[in-house]
């Protein structure tokens, strides 16, 4: 399932071909996804110029010039990739190129931009990506969208406002971690790896570190500078996966990252000078990894 880093490399990979480029033609192969697609939705987008690509947590916000915005979410298998060229070649080259995953491809963007003509083509084998059209002034009263905390990268999370957030809050520090009203578009991966890096137990409550008034204490501190790093880096680490991608096929999905605690259950903690062994349990139906030694 992508998390937050992949979406944004993702965005960046498309950015460049799909911002100032006119929809040719938006071709929906398929009624639904997840959710049938919006009534309309390729009337709506045919003809309309993107004046930006965007990103909200976990989904891509295609902004359209008449003020509307399609929201893209990748569900646990969706992927984008980039064709370019003349649709003359079409598809006895989409045929080569694709082989086994075409019948995958659920929606394609025809695109006229400043590089020419190409193709954005969302591929989603599972099926569990959806779309949806908002327009751009309601965004945050989509019901996907509407109460979202602030962005892992944002200015707007702090120890202060997490602190205020986690005070008297006796749940499990992952969980409350978890919960995308707290912070937006964090999932179980990067939880792991953050609350390693600041040495915290998962298991936790999550009142344990905010002081009794309510203020941040020095673990929080280091908890939301952790949480910034991990995203950074790992958005870094799609960044040079997005280059070798890019050359290659156009493909714009998932890449491997080497993780410090997540998967790593029976293997030596990264921590230096730690002895421990990374440790899995499972906390409300999920795995979480970490060392017993280290995070405390
Ligand atoms: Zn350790």
């Amino acid at each position: 399932m992508p998390e937050l880093p992949e979406v944004e490399t993702v965005r960046r990979g498309l950015a460049p071909t799909m911002e100032g480029a006119r929809i040719v033609r938006l071709e929906l192969r398929r009624k639904d996804l997840r959710f049938p697609f919006p009534e309309g939705l390729e009337a709506r987008a045919t003809g309309r110029n993107i004046v930006a690509l965007g990103r909200r947590a976990k989904y891509l916000l295609i902004d359209l010039d008449d003020g509307t915005t399609i929201i893209s979410h990748l569900g646990m298998s969706g992927s984008f990739r980039i064709e370019a060229g003349p649709v003359s070649d079409w598809p006895g080259e989409f045929h080569h190129l694709q082989s086994k995953d075409e019948k995958h491809d659920h929606a394609i963007f025809h695109l006229e931009g400043p590089h020419g003509i190409s193709r954005v083509i969302y591929n989603d084998p599972r099926r569990f990506g959806f779309m949806d059209v908002v327009h751009r002034s309601e965004i945050d009263l989509n019901p996907f969208l509407f109460g979202l905390g602030p962005e892992p990268t944002g200015n707007e999370l702090s120890a202060a406002y997490l602190a205020e957030r986690f005070m008297g809050k006796t749940q499990p520090l992952k969980s409350a971690l978890l919960d995308q009203k707290n912070i937006a578009g964090l999932g179980n991966i990067y939880v792991c790896e953050a609350l390693w890096r600041a040495h915290l137990r998962p298991a936790r409550a999550a009142a344990t570190i905010v002081t009794k008034t309510g203020k941040p204490t020095k673990q929080m501190e280091l908890l939301v500078a952790s949480i910034r790093d991990v995203i950074a880096d790992a958005i870094k680490a799609g960044g040079s996966s997005l280059r070798d991608h890019i050359q290659t096929d156009g493909s714009l999905g998932y890449f491997q990252h080497s993780f410090s605690v997540y998967d790593r259950e029976s293997l030596p903690c990264r921590t230096p000078g730690c002895s421990g062994t990374v440790a899995r349990i499972v906390q409300a139906g999920r795995s979480t990894f970490y060392c017993p030694v280290c995070q405390k």
